[in-house]
C-alpha cells in the first residue's frame, strides 16, 4: 500500500538559490507526498563541488520554509555521504561491471570521429567504450558502468521482478520506463548514452551514482523532479539493475520557461525566488501552482489553507 510506504523527495543541488522553476518542482513533490499520506526529504545534492555556491544551500531551506514546504527528516547533504557511494562502487568493480577509464573528451571525441559517428545528442558524446578491455599502460582517470546488459551478471536476477528491458532483433537492449504524466518511455542506454561515469575523472561522484545510492538508502518510492531530468531516469534505472536496487515511481513535472521560451535554469540567469516576505512567498506558490495546473484559490488564502486545498486537487488527480 503506497499510503503507508510513500517516501518522495526534493533534491536541489546548491548552485545557487531556488528560482520559478525550481519551486514547480519542489512544490509537486511536496504536494504528492502530503496526497499519498508518505513524507517528503530534502536532499541537498552538493556533489558537483565547483559548480556549488557557499550559502546557497541555506538559502534554499530558508526558501522551502519561507513557502511552508517543511521536510519531515532532517536534510541530507551528498557531500558528506562519500562512503556510501565507494560501497556502491566497489562491488560493481569487484565483478567487472565499473571499469577504469583513461580517456580524455579529446581522445572520446577522435574515437568518435574515427568511427564516423555523427553529432552526439543532447551535446553529450556517447562513450565508444575504449577502456572496456582494458586501459593499455594508461591510468585509470574516472570510472564507468557498463552498459552492455549481456554481461551483467546480476540482471538476469533483477529482471524477474522489474519491468523487463525487451530485447529487441539486433540483440541491443531497450529500457523501458512509465513515467506519471509523460507516460511510457524507452532508451537504449548502451547506444544512445554508453557506458556513463560513475566517478568523475576529478574524483567527484556522479550525479547518477549519487541519486540512485540515495534515493535507495532514502528508501524514496516515487521521484518528482523537473522533466529536464527526465533524460537521466533509464541511465538511473539500469545503474538500480546493476546494484540490485529497486526501482522508484517517477513523475517529470513540467518546465517554466523564460521570456525567451528557454527553461529557467540557474545557468541562464534565472531569478532567484524572491520569498523573503510572506506575501513574495505566497505569490511565487501561486505561480507555480499555475504551472501545475492547479486550481486557483483567492489571494486572501493563507499558504497553509493554499496547500492544503492545492493537496486535496492533487489527490483526486494523482493519488486514486
Ligand atoms: N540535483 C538535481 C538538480 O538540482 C536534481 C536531482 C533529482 O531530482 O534527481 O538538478
Amino acid at each position: 500500500n503506497s499510503r503507508l510506504t510513500y517516501r518522495g523527495r526534493f533534491a536541489p543541488s546548491p548552485t545557487g538559490p531556488l528560482h520559478a522553476g525550481s519551486l514547480v518542482a519542489a512544490l509537486a513533490s511536496w504536494l504528492d507526498a502530503r496526497a499519498h499520506g508518505g513524507q517528503w526529504l530534502v536532499r541537498i545534492e552538493d556533489v558537483d563541488t565547483p559548480r556549488c555556491v557557499p550559502g546557497a544551500d541555506q538559502t534554499i531551506l530558508q526558501q522551502l520554509a519561507a513557502c511552508g514546504l517543511h521536510p519531515d527528516e532532517p536534510p541530507v547533504w551528498q557531500s558528506q555521504r562519500g562512503t556510501l557511494y565507494q560501497q556502491a562502487l566497489d562491488p560493481l568493480v569487484a565483478v567487472g561491471l565499473a571499469y577504469p577509464c583513461a580517456c580524455s573528451r579529446k581522445d572520446i571525441e577522435q574515437a568518435l570521429a574515427a568511427q564516423g559517428s555523427g553529432k552526439p545528442r543532447h551535446g553529450e558524446l556517447v562513450y565508444p567504450g575504449t577502456c572496456r578491455h582494458g586501459l593499455h599502460g594508461k591510468a585509470g582517470r574516472a570510472w564507468r558502468l557498463r552498459t552492455d546488459s549481456a554481461s551483467n551478471p546480476l540482471q538476469a536476477t533483477a529482471n524477474t521482478t522489474l519491468a523487463a528491458p525487451e530485447t529487441i532483433a539486433t540483440g541491443n537492449t531497450l529500457l523501458r520506463w512509465t513515467d506519471r504524466r509523460l507516460g511510457s518511455q524507452s532508451q537504449d542506454v548502451e547506444r544512445e548514452v554508453g557506458d556513463f561515469v560513475l566517478k568523475r575523472a576529478d574524483g567527484l561522484w556522479a550525479y547518477q551514482l549519487a541519486v540512485v545510492v540515495d534515493d535507495a538508502a532514502q528508501g524514496i518510492s516515487d521521484v518528482v523532479r523537473g522533466e529536464d531530468l527526465a533524460d537521466n531516469t533509464a541511465r538511473q534505472v539500469v545503474l538500480q539493475r546493476a546494484l540490485g536496487l529497486p526501482t522508484p515511481r517517477y513523475l517529470h513535472t513540467p518546465l517554466v520557461l523564460g521570456l525567451n521560451g528557454e527553461k529557467l535554469s540557474k545557468q541562464n540567469g534565472a531569478q532567484a525566488l524572491d520569498t523573503a516576505t510572506p506575501q513574495a512567498a505566497l505569490q511565487a506558490l501561486h505561480h507555480a501552482a499555475r504551472m501545475l495546473e492547479l486550481p486557483p484559490v483567492p489571494a486572501s488564502t493563507s499558504a497553509g489553507d493554499c496547500l492544503a486545498q492545492w493537496t486535496e486537487a492533487w489527490r483526486s488527480v494523482q493519488a486514486p
